[in-house]
């Protein structure tokens, strides 16, 4: 089912779920202004420094050329600097006290979730906002100037972006935890993304075949609306608030 709009039928859906859980992506941030690899509003970043992204965020370039990968980071966070979480982050951040089981999972790396006040996050992919020492494992919030790159530890040890670069798999547990919550979920609500990247695919999926209602809300049809229950197309953050404010 493809709708513009919350519909009646979701609505009340909502109204009587108590286990949900959500999927968020780079379209709920391309909305706040982030820049996006992979589509999804905003403008796409495919290179830098003559670089493609794609060898900026690796794994191998982190250990041949880490001043490199840190400077990329550290523009990244630059751009990030005067973003605000939009209505569709607010959202997800109230929906947590609205019911007993909810669990946020996301593949962006921008913090705007826990900016608007989500506690109950899975950063699939980590957080733009912290380094991790390669020593102590510590993680560290990064301050908004870097005095060395790359930074350093308590334990004087270098610190690494604490971000999943290409080559790398998702933190320990970090998966599971989604997985989990998509699996014990009423109501799954896919946002902002096409679901292409793996694990993260997965989830909605995994949601609809342990018999929960997948919604998704994204402005343009994904190769998952035809596997969903319903699409909502339209922005998150015109969307996800109309689940509370009938008529809107
Ligand atoms: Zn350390």
């Amino acid at each position: 089912m493809i709708v513009a709009g919350v519909t009646e039928e979701l609505r009340a859906r909502f109204g009587k779920a108590r286990r949900v859980a959500a999927l968020t992506g780079a379209g709920i941030s391309a909305e706040s202004g982030v820049p996006t690899f992979r589509g999804g509003g905003g403008a796409a970043i495919w290179e830098w420094r003559g670089r493609p992204v794609s060898e900026l965020s690796s794994a191998e370039l982190l250990a041949s050329d880490p001043v490199t990968v840190w400077e990329w980071f550290d523009h990244r966070r630059g751009l990030l600097r005067d973003l605000r979480p939009n209505a569709g982050h607010a959202a997800l951040a109230g929906w947590e006290a609205r019911f007993p089981d909810f669990l946020l999972a996301t593949q962006n790396i921008d913090g705007l979730h826990a900016a608007a006040g989500s506690r109950k996050v899975v950063e699939l992919h980590g957080s733009i906002r912290h380094g991790r020492c390669l020593r102590c494992a510590r993680r560290v919030v990064l301050p908004d100037s870097l005095p060395e790159l790359p930074p350093r530890c308590a334990c004087a040890s270098p610190l690494r972006p604490d971000v999943v670069l290409f080559g790398e798999m998702l933190p320990e547990g970090a998966f599971e935890r989604a997985e989990a919550a998509a699996s014990a979920c009423e109501l799954f609500f896919v946002v902002g993304t096409s679901a292409l990247v793996y694990p993260a695919a997965l989830l909605p999926r995994l949601a609809r075949r342990a018999g929960a209602c997948v919604i998704e809300v994204n402005p343009e049809e994904t190769e998952l609306t035809p596997v969903v229950d319903a699409t909502i197309l339209g922005r998150a953050g015109d969307v996800l608030p109309a689940f509370l404010t009938p008529g809107v």
